[in-house]
């Protein structure tokens, strides 16, 4: 059963901290990207920023501690839990940020499931980062006693840009893959969870985007039977690192200017 472990980078990040809490729109440095300078442009690139941005009416949770949340009421109910806040969302209501500061690289080895060695991945990660949003997996809502076993979370989907996946890491370093949609989507692709528990994992991403990631949760309940919630997407968005608000319009061409600009 996954649980809280002490943060595990898997790679260095190649560059300095960066100001965080910058969703939607991160700050622009005019010193990093000399074609930003443009207002012009900026104003472009703002439009296409929003136009691209498919989820007016979901609330962006960039940072604090927030879980997928799993109750049940006669049927399994899966939301969004702001533990800031204490609010719940509904899937659809919430985007959850991968922010800037996520980007980590893989280190090849047991992590070789994310890419070579420096293939780049953006992470929400297992353990507390104050800059990142801290996402768990909560099936706190449940009553223990009235489940038989594990309650098991699926992947069913992916769409988006990039692969996702899903691991823990665990005190000696060493990851335990959960979900990977870099080698198809299956049922081997899922988690459990205690009911009334609560674990924390790492989220990773390929590529800058929005993603729409589908889970389904099962389980078996004593009095009501074999439950499913059926595929519950998630909407999830891996901001680009300010500054490089040109990824939209240049995609990979701009990652490598970007790319040669922080080797600058
Ligand atoms: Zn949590």
């Amino acid at each position: 059963m996954p649980v809280c472990l002490k943060t595990e980078w898997i790679g260095e990040k190649t560059s300095p901290s960066r100001p965080s809490n910058s969703f939607p729109f991160p700050p622009v440095s005019t010193e990093s990207l000399i074609s930003m300078n443009s207002l012009p442009l900026r104003s472009l690139v703002a439009g296409l920023w929003v136009a691209g941005f498919n989820l007016p009416a979901a609330t962006p949770l960039a940072t604090g501690h927030a879980d997928v949340g799993i109750g049940y009421e006669g049927g399994f109910d899966l939301h969004v839990h702001d533990g800031e806040n204490d609010i719940e969302y509904s899937p659809a209501d919430a985007l959850l940020v991968v922010g800037s500061q996520s980007l980590q690289f893989s280190t090849g080895g047991s992590f070789a499931f994310l890419g070579p060695v420096g293939t780049p991945v953006w992470v929400l990660p297992q353990a507390e980062n104050p800059d990142l949003l801290f996402l768990g997996l909560g099936t706190e809502e449940l009553i223990p006693s009235e489940w038989t076993g594990n309650i098991t979370l699926t992947l069913t989907s992916v769409s988006g840009p990039g692969q996702f996946y899903l691991w823990t890491v665990n005190p000696f370093g060493t990851p335990s893959v959960q979900m990977d949609s870099a080698n198809g989507v299956s049922a081997a692709d899922n988690t459990t969870q205690l009911p009334g528990s609560h674990g924390h994992y790492n989220w990773g991403f390929s590529a800058l985007g929005t993603y729409g990631i589908s889970f389904e949760a099962s389980g078996l309940h004593v009095a009501d039977g074999p439950q499913n919630s059926g595929p519950v997407v998630y909407h999830f968005e891996v901001v680009p690192e300010p500054g490089s608000l040109a990824l939209g319009l240049f995609g990979l061409g701009a990652f490598g200017l970007l790319l040669r600009w922080r080797k600058a």
